[in-house]
């Protein structure tokens, strides 16, 4: 369960993120949208201390990472994060990469990881590339092999920043694929998307960002079918 409160983010004398109160409950799906530089990756990399917060409150199933001296390695253990651009390493294999944060991190033996990294590849499709360098995979694969190594270390929750957004068109329906699988299975997700027929049809809950700040959050049908503000309005004219 994710709670932000009163969150504040400021670059300097820049105010990217103005008060922002938003609340990820378990299981739920939600979809933030929004107009570049509204503060929607500023906020997702606050929900797993990847940015630090001016002011504010991050409660992190309970625990406020927005805080000095948390022990942040613990919150993101349970947090997986994908992002627009994969970070593969490229002189592993699809299975080193997967394996390598759990065993280093001594939550794994290299035998339950390799187990576990087999499971999870061939959860997203790609039992087959498992001895596989990352320099042949497609970019649909390589964000299929970064959601696998996220899901590998059996986060409690997951973090997108537009993860299809560097995918070339064809590949972009099996990484909303596996997402939307992942979704059904009862993960807590937020999304940043541009998907907007990912966040149609998978999110339970919709959140539109711009200047910083929450302007508007409603169920899908909410959001899309029937916007109340002006801003969102004119967004969704531009992106439908
Ligand atoms: P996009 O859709 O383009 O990814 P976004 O909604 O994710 O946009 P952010 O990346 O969160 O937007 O950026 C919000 C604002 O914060 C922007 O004005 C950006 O210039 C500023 N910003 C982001 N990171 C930094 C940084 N490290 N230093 C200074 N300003 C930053
Ligand atoms: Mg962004």
């Amino acid at each position: 369960r994710i709670e932000m409160k009163n969150v504040v983010k400021k670059y300097g004398t820049n105010t990217v993120v103005r008060g922002v109160n938003l609340k990820v409950e378990d299981g739920e799906v939600v979809a933030m949208i929004g107009p570049s530089g509204a503060g929607k990756s500023t906020v997702l990399r606050m929900m797993n201390g990847l940015e630090t917060t001016t002011s504010g409150e991050i409660l992190i199933d309970g625990t406020d990472i927005a805080k000095p001296h948390v022990d942040i390695d613990k919150v993101r253990a349970k947090i997986g994060m994908v992002f627009q651009h994969f970070n593969l390493f490229p002189n592993m294999s699809v299975l080193g990469n997967v394996t390598l944060a759990p065993t280093e991190l001594g939550m794994m033996t290299k035998d339950e990881a390799d187990k576990e990294g087999r499971r999870m590849l061939d959860s997203v499709g790609l039992a087959d590339k498992v001895d596989a360098m990352p320099s042949t995979l497609s970019g649909g694969q390589k964000q299929r092999v970064a959601i696998a190594r996220a899901l590998t270390m059996h986060p409690d929750m997951m973090l997108f920043d537009e993860p299809t957004s560097a995918l070339d068109p064809e590949m972009v329906g099996d990484v909303l694929g596996v997402m939307r699988k992942l979704a059904k299975q009862g993960m807590t997700m937020v999304v940043v998307t541009h998907e907007m027929g990912f966040a149609k049809e998978v999110a339970d809950r919709v959140v539109f960002f711009e200047g910083g700040e929450i302007q508007e959050s409603g169920t899908p049908d909410q959001v899309f079918e029937h916007p109340k503000n002006e801003r969102l309005q004119s967004f969704l004219q531009k992106v439908l």
